[in-house]
């Protein structure tokens, strides 16, 4: 006999204009099984679950839910099938409760009432199945997102959805709460549901799914049980080449101390303290990680460093004190005591996106005689640079005429890099350098860290990614309340130990 399939999509293609979204792409999800789907940005992952939620109609193909075809012109035909979603930006009502917002659009009227009732029953039997704990009366705009995703699954499951969509869930949760979330799932797996899984860590497919499927470029590359592949072996299928999954790195050799920091504090304009007394210390040729849960003040340790925001405290760069609040308390000022910077934000601080390639690619570079001075710059000079820089820096399409906005997202980092590397710098301060970014452009930039690294820089990473963060430092500092929680060597620590500096329950102590 044949095992029961939640959904099946045959043939299902979608275009958008000139971009084929989805094409001919097949795929059966056994019921009561944890799918997962996994592609890089834009393979097509969004619009193929849009398609089966009733936001798009695919142009061809069927859709058969529990072995019966079925149309889905809207998302009410997807719920009337039984198919919930949890999307990536929560569409949860901000200054409505929790009980609301499950109840919200499902009834109303003469109804409303009895059902406020039976989903604060609901909500209290799913709080004990699934440790979902939720104040049912807590109005939205006081949860954390961790617990405003757990309310996106109640409403789901108030709607008696057997079949769960969830489109990259975890990006903008802990560690823990991710863990949390993926329990809640093997819950409701245990129970019978389907779960489809999108996302784009190959850590979270392993982890937590029974099937995968691959898509790439808008097809489908392949399906296959969890338990028979491997992360390189899907990474492969994703990027359609050997992707090195394990950054390649000797032990540092550490040199003399390029940044000290001490007593370093931020106070920002409503005069909340960001940064409360950092100290840390860099040496040249090492790589010196910062985790933490973004919001804690690493963002702001960034922008002092780097010269966009006044603090006070010491900050020496080769035992030179730095003006943290005077007039050259600038980010020019900084690069020229040999500062780079990759910013977090690199489409509000890292680039012009209008402005073409070459013009990013010149910023900073004003003083440069290389280039002629000031108003006379040599353009063509700045453009021949830029095309050296892309080629060595793998920048697609290699075109410096083109407007930074037109680069999909690891390459608009790659620009940055190649920038910001190629000032030579003494510290490199780096923030999220793969957020968005494919693991094809992953595995180059990380490469591209440890290299500077090997040629004697000292380099600040601040990251949200702790499989990042351990891949690459040599040593890892925890920030939590604009503190330091600890130091850690990446060799005694795990993300176990790191998640719980991280919501600041641990820590303490400098690693050797
Ligand atoms: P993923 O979720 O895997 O990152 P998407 O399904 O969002 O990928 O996108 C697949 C492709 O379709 C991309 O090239 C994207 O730019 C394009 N695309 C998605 N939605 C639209 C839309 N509404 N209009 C035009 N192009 C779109
Ligand atoms: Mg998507």
């Amino acid at each position: 006999m044949t095992e029961p399939l939640a959904i099946e999509l045959r043939g299902i293609s979608k275009a958008f204009g000139p971009v084929q979204a989805n094409r001919d792409i097949s795929i059966q999800v056994k019921r009561g099984s944890i799918h997962g789907i996994i592609g890089e940005n834009g393979a097509g992952k969004s619009t193929l679950m849009s398609i089966l939620y009733g936001f798009y109609r695919a142009d061809s193909g069927e859709i058969l839910i529990g072995g019966k075809p079925t149309e889905i012109p809207d998302s009410q035909a997807a719920i009337d099938a039984g198919i919930g979603m949890v999307f990536q930006h929560f569409k949860l009502v901000e200054n409505f409760t929790v009980l609301e917002n499950v109840v919200l659009g499902a009834e109303d009227g003469a109804l409303l009432r009895p059902s406020l009732a039976k989903a604060r029953r609901l909500l209290r039997q799913l709080a004990d199945d699934y440790e979902m704990d939720v104040d049912p009366d807590a109005v939205i705009e006081d949860l954390g997102v961790g617990q405003q995703q757990r309310v996106e699954i109640l409403k789901a499951l108030y709607r008696e959805a057997d079949i769960l969509i969830l489109d990259e869930p975890t990006g903008v949760l802990t560690p823990a709460e991710a863990d949390h979330l993926f329990r809640i799932l093997n819950g409701l797996r245990d129970e019978g549901k389907t779960i489809i899984l999108i996302t784009h860590k190959l850590r979270e497919i392993m982890e937590i799914t029974d099937t995968v499927s691959v898509m790439r470029r808008g097809e489908m590359t392949a399906t296959v049980r969890t338990a028979d592949t491997s992360p390189e072996e899907l990474a492969e299928l994703m990027v359609g080449r050997k992707v090195l999954l394990r950054v390649d790195k000797k032990p540092a050799t550490p040199g003399d101390v390029v940044l000290e920091v001490e007593n370093l504090r931020v106070v920002d304009d409503r005069r909340v303290e960001r940064l409360r007394g950092i100290d840390l210390t860099i040496r040249a040729g090492e790589i010196l990680g910062v985790a933490g849960v973004s919001g804690n003040g690493q963002s702001e340790l960034l922008e002092v460093l780097g010269g966009y925001a006044k603090g006070t405290g010491t900050i020496r760069v080769n035992g030179q004190p730095i003006d943290l609040t005077g007039r050259t308390s600038d980010a020019r000022s900084r690069r020229a005591r040999g500062i780079a910077h990759v910013p977090e934000d690199r489409q509000r601080e890292g680039l012009i996106m209008d402005y073409r390639a070459w013009e990013n690619v010149g910023f900073g570079y004003h003083d440069d005689p290389k280039f002629g001075a000031g108003f006379l710059m040599d353009n063509a000079a700045l453009r021949r640079d830029c095309e050296g820089k892309m080629e060595r820096f793998d920048v697609r399409p290699p075109d410096p005429n083109l407007a930074a906005k037109n680069f999909s997202g690891g390459n608009q980092q790659k620009i940055v890099l190649a920038r910001e590397i190629e000032r030579n710098p003494d510290l490199l301060l780096i923030g999220q350098p793969t957020r968005g970014v494919d693991i094809g452009a992953i595995e180059f930039i990380h490469q591209q860290i440890v290299a500077l690294r090997d040629q004697g820089k000292a380099i600040l990473l601040v990251s949200v990614e702790l499989d990042e963060i351990l891949a690459l430092s040599d040593r890892i500092a925890v920030m939590f309340d604009g503190r330091i929680m600890g130091e850690r060597l990446p060799s005694e620590t795990d993300q176990g130990e790191l998640g719980l500096m991280m919501a600041g329950m641990a820590g303490s102590g400098v690693a050797a």
